[in-house]
């Protein structure tokens, strides 16, 4: 079981300033009014974890994530999302596994694109999805579950669903990597 202890935003969405929640065991819930940003905080854990498509994360490119501006602030250039985890259990891949807290982080800059770093160290985007990906969390897994979604997955075709078991079983990882080995 994977623990998510934080999240750290800035310059993500409406998150402009630097932010940082902290997640604890159980149930966590966040409440506000209408465009405070709840969803904006489920977008940037999608974010972090290494989502291509910005139409998944409401954008038209992956440049939208960046704070745009309001008539009171000017936009930014560059927007980071943290999100950290607790290894204790030990269950992170192996040339991380030395550590008891993963920081897992992703950068975006303006017509720069984005740049991911696990414990400080700059890694491949491959390598943050298939880390969530064998911990069956990650961008798309069913571990979030996102408006519309439970009538998705109820109308879907038996191998999308079977898609949905897979990701659930945490071997969507495994799949990948058979995809990836096939190509070579
Ligand atoms: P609801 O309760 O209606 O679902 P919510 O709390 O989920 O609302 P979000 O959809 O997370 O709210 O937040 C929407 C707000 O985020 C809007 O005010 C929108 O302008 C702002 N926003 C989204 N992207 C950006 C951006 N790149 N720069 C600045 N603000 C942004
Ligand atoms: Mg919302």
């Amino acid at each position: 079981m994977v623990q998510f202890t934080k999240l750290r935003l800035s310059g993500f969405k409406s998150f402009v300033d630097p932010t940082e929640l902290i997640i604890q065991q159980g149930m966590t819930g966040i409440v506000g009014p209408n465009g405070c940003g709840k969803s904006n905080l489920l977008e940037a854990l999608r974010w972090v974890m290494g989502e291509t498509s910005a139409r998944l994360i409401r954008g038209s490119e992956m440049d939208d994530v960046i704070f745009a501006g309001t008539s009171k602030r000017p936009a930014r250039n560059l927007a980071e999302v943290a999100l950290v985890l607790d290894n204790s259990s030990r269950r992170a891949p192996v040339a991380f596994n030395d550590h008891v807290e993963l920081e897992i982080s992703r950068r975006i800059e303006r017509e720069a694109g984005s740049a991911y770093r696990i414990n400080g160290k700059d890694v491949r985007a491959r390598d943050v999805q298939l880390l969530f990906a064998d911990a069956s969390v990650g961008s798309r897994s069913p571990a979030l579950v996102g408006q519309g979604r439970i009538s998705t997955i109820i109308n879907a075709k038996p191998g999308d669903r079977r898609q949905i078991l897979e990701e659930a079983a945490g071997i969507s990882g495994l799949h990948s990597r058979r995809h990836e080995a096939e190509l070579r």
